[in-house]
């Protein structure tokens, strides 16, 4: 089972560390190609690149945002002018601006929107042209193309104080079901995974300290925090046939946070 991926080309977002690191790393080990797009950590884009060089696979970095169509446009020709073709992509680019709804200010609202929403739509639009030209290729995949939204638990747990993530998640929700209905009968297959707290950067202000940690374990049935490869394994079978019959869902990988842990009887 260890090159599910052979052949295949795979375009991560915001792939320098963190959730997009770990999936770049797991798909590679898979034995995908992979196309590294980071937005400002140069350095953790290359670290990335070398652990699946080093796994044995292919790997090429190109900086962009995905807020910007242009750039989309680019990292989708780059990839096929790299590796000749483009199977999946993982929309992993994300970022989170808390603040209070009353004070929670438009441009705030826009950029969180723009990056996190509005970059998934132009990435799957541009991954799904490149499955449509190519049609299925059974001798690499019997699917034509796969598209992941890392989507968050906040596509269902509502989460005050950051209106403009969860809001974001939520629209992710939909878009990955209209778009998985629309292309169902081209061979596309687009899910979600949708991660419960997970160790990276983003929300190190919460798990950094004594007292983050303990508020966040709280919620996590499972007793504890997710890390990067708790991620990275289930995109990897996400995208190969194993889960081909797979389409229009959202796997949560959360320890059990979205099973109303407040409401655990203690013995
Ligand atoms: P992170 O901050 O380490 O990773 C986010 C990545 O996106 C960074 O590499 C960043 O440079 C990149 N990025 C930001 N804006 C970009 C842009 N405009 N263009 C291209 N790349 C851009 O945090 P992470 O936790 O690894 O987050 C990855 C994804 O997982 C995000 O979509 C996030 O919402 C989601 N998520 C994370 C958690 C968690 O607990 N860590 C939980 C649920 C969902």
């Amino acid at each position: 089972t260890k090159l599910l991926l052979r052949n295949q080309t795979a375009v991560i977002t915001g792939a320098s560390g963190g959730i997009g690191g770990a999936i770049a790393i797991a798909l590679g080990k898979a034995g995908a190609n992979v196309v590294i797009n980071y937005y400002k950590d140069e350095e953790g884009a290359k670290e990335t690149q070398q652990a699946i060089v080093d796994a044995g696979s292919k790997a090429f970095i190109l900086k962009g945002d995905v807020g910007k169509e242009e750039d989309v446009i680019e990292l989708f020709q780059k990839a096929k002018e790299t590796f000749g073709a483009v199977h999946i992509l993982i929309n992993n680019a994300g970022i989170q601006i808390d603040e209070p709804f009353l004070s929670l200010s438009y441009e705030s609202w826009k950029q969180v929107i723009q990056t996190n929403l509005s970059g998934a739509f132009l990435c799957a639009r541009e991954a799904a042209k490149c499955f449509d030209e190519q049609g299925v290729d059974e001798e690499v995949s019997k699917a034509s193309g796969k598209i992941v939204f890392i989507s968050s638990v906040h596509d269902t747990i509502p989460w005050s104080g950051r209106v403009n993530y969860a809001t974001s998640k939520g629209g992710m929700k939909m878009m990955m079901k209209s778009i998985a209905q629309e292309l169902a009968p081209s061979k596309v297959r687009v899910n979600s995974i949708s991660p419960g707290a997970i160790k990276t950067p983003i929300n190190e202000h919460e798990w950094g300290n004594k007292e983050g940690e303990q508020k966040m374990l709280a919620k996590i049935p499972y007793g504890r925090i997710g890390e990067p490869d708790d991620i990275g394994g289930v995109a990897a079978w996400l995208v190969s046939d194993q889960a081909d019959y797979i389409t229009g869902t959202t796997v949560y990988v959360d320890g059990g946070m979205t099973l109303y842990p407040s409401f655990q009887e203690e013995d």
